[in-house]
């Protein structure tokens, strides 16, 4: 257990993929007057350097971020044409490398953060379990002098998320919440806990949204997940969308090297009704600048409702 450390993953493929889903999301949902709690289950350090010692120069990110950056927005040369979720996700991790070169990564409760508005409306609740990073994320958070609205929990996010929902009435009386479950999987029983808080939270709370992010990799458990999900959603009949992304096989790696992570996916129950038309433009686009060899591929289903 803890072994892993999201730093040495920032800004991969699996962010880009889940970071432009969230802020889809999030944009959608911040159309709404009514204020909105978000709660960040497994919310990792916060803020990540790309030229620190976990990164090695960019490390996973030069397979992730920093290639569709150069890509659809290049120094020269002509670029890629994007789409507005993808320059929504690019605006984003700009804001946060003013002097242009991409030095820092906003993991999940920045980019959350990042969208929250001000008066109180809205709530970000963070979970994080490790020891080192659960001490850094609360003082990234603590720069930000963002007073009662963030508040971070060195606890269980499975576990911490139960007496969040059904979230307060906002001023308008109406309730609403969206919940990231971002879990490193190093232990087999996350992808049952994950299936398990999400059918005990729908029934709770029906009408909250549901992100959860996954590895495509070769273990039963990981296969099966989104069908559960899947299950579990049209049998509450809540409607909810499917996304996958696989950038194949590294063609410079040799037969003894590891592949690492080379596909996710991202489940959502009651997603905005806009995600789908957004993801349809950028799936492709995605694909198109971060697939590198066999196996590569992206899908988007949607279902449910
Ligand atoms: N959501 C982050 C982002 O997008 O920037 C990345 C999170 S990382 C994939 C998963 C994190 O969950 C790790 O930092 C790990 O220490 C933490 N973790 C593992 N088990 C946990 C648990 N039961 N509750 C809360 N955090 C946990």
């Amino acid at each position: 257990m803890f072994s892993y450390r999201h730093a040495f993953h920032a800004g991969n493929h699996a962010d880009v993929l889940k970071h432009t889903v969230l802020i889809a999301t999030l944009r959608h949902l911040m159309q709404k007057e009514a204020g909105l709690t978000m709660v960040d289950t497994h919310a990792g350090a916060g803020l990540y350097r790309l030229d620190g010692d976990y990164t090695e120069t960019g490390g996973e990110a030069k397979d992730g971020v920093i290639k569709l950056m150069g890509a659809l927005r290049p120094a020269e040369g002509k670029a890629v044409s994007s789409t507005p979720a993808l320059d929504d996700y690019l605006d984003l991790v700009a804001s946060f490398n003013p002097s242009g070169a991409l030095r820092v990564y906003p993991g999940s409760p920045f980019v959350m953060h990042q969208l929250l508005r001000t008066e109180s409306r809205d709530k970000l609740k963070l979970f994080e379990l490790h020891p080192t990073d659960s001490r850094t994320l609360s003082a990234n958070i603590a720069q930000l002098e963002a007073g009662r609205q963030v508040a971070v929990a060195r606890e269980d996010g499975f576990e911490g998320l139960k007496p969040l929902l059904p979230p307060p009435p906002s001023a308008t009386g109406s309730r609403r919440a969206m919940v990231l479950m971002d879990p490193s999987y190093e232990l087999k029983s996350d992808y049952g806990k994950v299936s398990a808080c999400i059918q005990e939270q729908i029934k709770r709370f029906p009408t909250g949204t549901y992100l959860v992010w996954y590895p495509v990799i070769p273990r039963p458990e990981a296969h099966d997940l989104p069908r559960r999900l899947k299950t579990l959603s049209n049998q509450a009949k809540r409607p909810w969308l499917h996304a996958t992304l696989a950038i194949g096989q590294d063609p410079t790696h040799g037969p003894g090297d590891r592949p690492g992570l080379t596909a996710s996916g991202m489940f959502v129950v009651n997603p905005p009704h806009t995600l789908k038309a957004s993801l349809q433009a950028a799936l492709p686009v995605l694909l198109d600048v971060l697939g590198r060899g066999r196996g590569k591929a992206q899908s988007l289903d949607t279902g449910g409702g």
